[in-house]
């Protein structure tokens, strides 16, 4: 009897479950929109019900599952399997995940934050193969990281460990979401790059960001000031300087604490490649110290929107 793997990745705004064979190919997957304002007992019976349909799909059965790995937005506690409020779930508080699946499937998940879940998914099929000492860093919404040494990833006392984003970089700089000021998160997530646009938009009007919103200031996105900035748009071109700086910054501090081999970075980066990695790579040479900062490579992640499939079964596999 052939068994395998399901992955389940819990985000705000999509819950996605994978069934994998035992050596990680994804064999088929289902999403569906959380809905969060129904809570969490809505999001659980429509994963599990998620679960039955690909394994009905695939003609497998409940006792063919052999390791179940979840990947959800943080704080979380990985030994107790319990969730806490992650920001875009508010009303997850203490949620004893772990339990709840296993009383259903009998069978105990391994549970993940998101960020630590995607760092082992480009470690093991993305960008980070072959490399022993990898950070993924996410760049969109928010800013975070997930850290492998040595091959593990790197929890901390408290599962705290990656919460890069909370640098603070600037003191007195703008509010974070985390109630402190000037942390690299409140510069260079999506969000903050927008902010920051806007306000330099409103004083100078004369830019390609504002046709690419028609001239509504409130649209601008990230997206439009890296579409601007292709287009060698100065205010965009500035905009980048300023945020390749304060990224470069941040990783710097990173590579002389955990002296990686590769820091891949993430959606923003993605999309903005090199016009936005390699002044980050100037100023990780300039600021870190010379031997880390001589043999890290700072590249785009690879999985793209597959990382939340992997993330999950990167757990189990
Ligand atoms: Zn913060």
């Amino acid at each position: 009897m052939s068994s395998c793997l399901v992955g389940i990745d819990i985000g705000g705004t999509k819950l996605a479950v994978v069934i994998a064979n035992s050596d990680g190919r994804i064999l088929n997957k289902i999403r569906q929109p959380t809905k969060s304002y129904k809570g969490f007992e809505y999001a659980i019976r429509l994963i599990f019900d998620m679960i039955d349909q690909l394994l009905h799909l695939e003609q497998l059965t409940r006792d063919q599952v052999l390791s179940i790995g979840i990947s959800c937005g943080g704080p979380l506690d990985t030994q107790t399997g319990v969730v806490y409020s992650p920001p875009n779930l508010p009303d997850w508080e203490a949620i004893p995940l772990a339990d709840i699946v296993e009383s259903e499937f009998k069978i105990r998940p391994v549970i993940e934050n998101d960020a630590n879940a995607g760092a082992l998914a480009e470690w093991r099929f993305g960008a980070g193969r072959g490399y022993n000492h990898v950070v993924f860093m996410t760049m969109s919404t928010g800013i975070g990281a997930g850290i492998v040494v040595d091959g593990r990833i790197l929890h901390g006392a408290s599962d705290c460990a990656g919460e890069v984003g909370h640098q603070v970089l600037i003191p007195n700089g703008p509010v974070c979401g985390c109630g402190n000021r000037g942390c690299l998160e409140a510069i260079c997530s999506g969000p903050a790059i927008a902010k920051r646009a806007q306000e330099k938009v409103r004083k100078n009007p004369h830019t390609k960001i504002l046709d690419l919103v028609d001239g509504n200031i409130a649209m601008i996105r990230s997206e439009e000031v890296l579409e601007a900035a292709k287009s060698a748009d100065p205010l965009a071109l500035d905009l980048i300087k300023e945020v390749s700086f304060y990224m470069g910054w941040g990783i710097a501090n990173l590579v002389n604490i955990v002296n990686p081999d590769i820091v891949l970075v993430g959606t923003i980066a993605v999309a903005a490649g090199d016009l936005l990695l390699e002044p980050i790579r100037r100023t990780v040479l300039e600021m870190s110290m010379q031997r880390p900062g001589g043999i890290v490579k700072i590249m785009p992640a690879q999985l793209g929107q597959h990382i939340g499939d992997l993330a999950a079964i990167s757990l189990v596999v």
